[in-house]
């Protein structure tokens, strides 16, 4: 049997793989995994089928004992928030993320506004699948609603403080922060111009996704109205995007490396960020004086490592960043506002920030590795990538093997979670470094896969 949470909750294509029945069970399961009593918090982004599975999942919470409050269509973030803003035991978000109109899912929080680990994940699961319990009639539970969006804004405008009047556009993808961002941006001062920023599950403006591809319009408004800059969300506003006033796109690691370095200045030495993230984060985060820590990929094992070292930010070259100052997850509109509070900072023009930043090329390459053989495979590259790289400065097996070689370039060598490949990632000086990297471990990986067959 196939498992029902993936990297990020359960998700998938609405009725098919991810069915009505299923958001039910799921709700029951949660309830029973909370001793079927408590408060769940219930949150949506702005899909068609977002009521749908919403019914659903309150149903089961309500069948096993549990109190429902509704938050209706909100940024995940906010879910994240109103757990521990109302007290409660648990909360649930309905959505996607940045998937195409036709999925949806549910995420999990526990009572400190934190992701579900993929141990509770599991364990929730297994009582899916074999032992959810339903309240007697009297102990079913009850069901309010509180709009907890004012709340929610006014704790991050309190956060900050800008000296400037921005000239911002946002856009929101159709999706949940079109009912934050750009009220905060306003209470903040700026300037706003929205584009997408009517709630639809159609998605018109845009697939959810903050690709390049899907931001022209705004790079295109970001030049034509002469804004300082461009901000957009994915589908639930738990990720961040940026266009610099010239209209171009910034770089997700370059985004990255101006916040990690903000972030030291601000508010701490220390800043978590993933082995796949650019080698433009060490040196910016070491130039403002900060230490990088490097973790697994997603953001449940950011938030972690950052507990571990007491960091308050952590993030991810996707635009998943967390600021524990605020709330314990990826958070798009906080993201925002941070964004501009370097900005505000520096007191030069966006682009003038961005083209500080090195962009060093990268490569991707995969090989193909049945599941089965990965971990075989992985355990021979850690053996015997010394035959092959003889350069090697440091190594890091915290989520496959990153090897930093003596002129910084690195190489990440790592199995899908999901596919029938081993990944490889390679970032140096220039292009023919980057390509002759990928390919020096594609033939470790091959070696590596040989000397398997051998033995076996
Ligand atoms: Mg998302």
């Amino acid at each position: 049997m196939s498992r029902l949470f993936g990297t990020s909750g359960v998700r998938g294509v609405v009725n098919e793989e991810f069915e009505p029945r299923m958001a039910l069970d799921l709700g029951l399961a949660l309830a029973t995994q909370l001793g079927n009593s408590g408060k769940v918090v219930v949150g949506r982004d702005s899909r068609t089928s977002g009521p749908l599975f919403e019914s659903c999942l309150i149903s089961g919470l309500l069948s096993g004992g549990c109190d429902v409050v509704k938050l209706g269509i909100v940024p995940t973030p906010v879910v994240s928030f109103a757990v521990r803003f109302l007290g409660a035991t648990a909360g649930v978000m309905v959505t996607a993320s940045h998937n195409p109109p036709e999925y949806n899912g549910v995420k999990f929080y526990d009572s400190s506004g934190k992701a579900y680990s993929g141990e509770a994940e599991e364990e929730v699961e297994d009582i899916f699948r074999r032992s959810t319990r339903r309240a007697r009639w009297r102990d079913i539970g009850r069901v309010s609603s509180v709009n907890v969006l004012p709340d929610y804004v006014e704790r991050i405008v309190n956060s900050v403080s800008l000296t400037r009047e921005f000239k911002v556009v946002v856009d929101c993808a159709n999706g949940a922060g079109a009912l934050v961002t750009p009220q905060l941006l306003r209470r903040l001062g700026c300037k706003v111009v929205t584009l997408n920023s009517h709630l639809s599950g159609f998605f018109p403006g845009h697939l959810p996704e903050p690709t390049a591809d899907n931001l022209r319009d705004l790079c295109a408004t970001v030049r034509s109205i002469g804004a300082d800059l461009g901000l957009a969300h994915d589908g639930d506003a738990d990720r961040i995007a940026a266009v610099d006033e010239r209209g171009r796109m910034v770089e997700w690691d370059r985004l990255l490396a101006l916040a990690s370095a903000h972030a030291v200045r601000e508010s701490g030495r220390k800043v978590v960020t993933t082995v796949d993230a650019s080698r433009v984060v060490d040196e910016f985060v070491t130039a403002a004086g900060g230490e990088l820590i490097r973790t697994k990929v997603g953001d449940v094992n950011v938030l972690r490592a950052m507990e571990e070292h007491g960091s308050t930010f952590g993030g991810e070259p996707s635009g998943s960043w967390i600021w524990a100052d605020i709330n314990p997850c990826p958070d798009g509109p906080l993201s925002g506002v941070r964004i501009l509070e370097l900005l505000d900072r520096a007191g030069v023009p966006f682009s003038k920030l961005v083209d500080e930043v090195p962009s060093y090329p990268v490569v991707r390459a995969k090989v193909e590795c049945r599941n089965e053989e990965k971990e075989r495979v992985m355990k021979a590259v850690e053996e015997r990538f010394r035959h092959v790289f003889g350069d090697v400065r440091e190594v890091l097996t915290v989520d496959g093997v990153r090897l930093t070689l003596e002129d910084g370039s690195w190489v990440l060598i790592r199995p899908s979670g999901t596919e029938s490949y081993i990944r490889i990632t390679a970032e140096a000086d220039d292009e023919k470094r980057a390509e002759s990297l990928t390919e020096m471990a594609g033939e470790l990986i091959r070696q590596s896969r040989e000397v398997i067959k051998i033995k076996g």
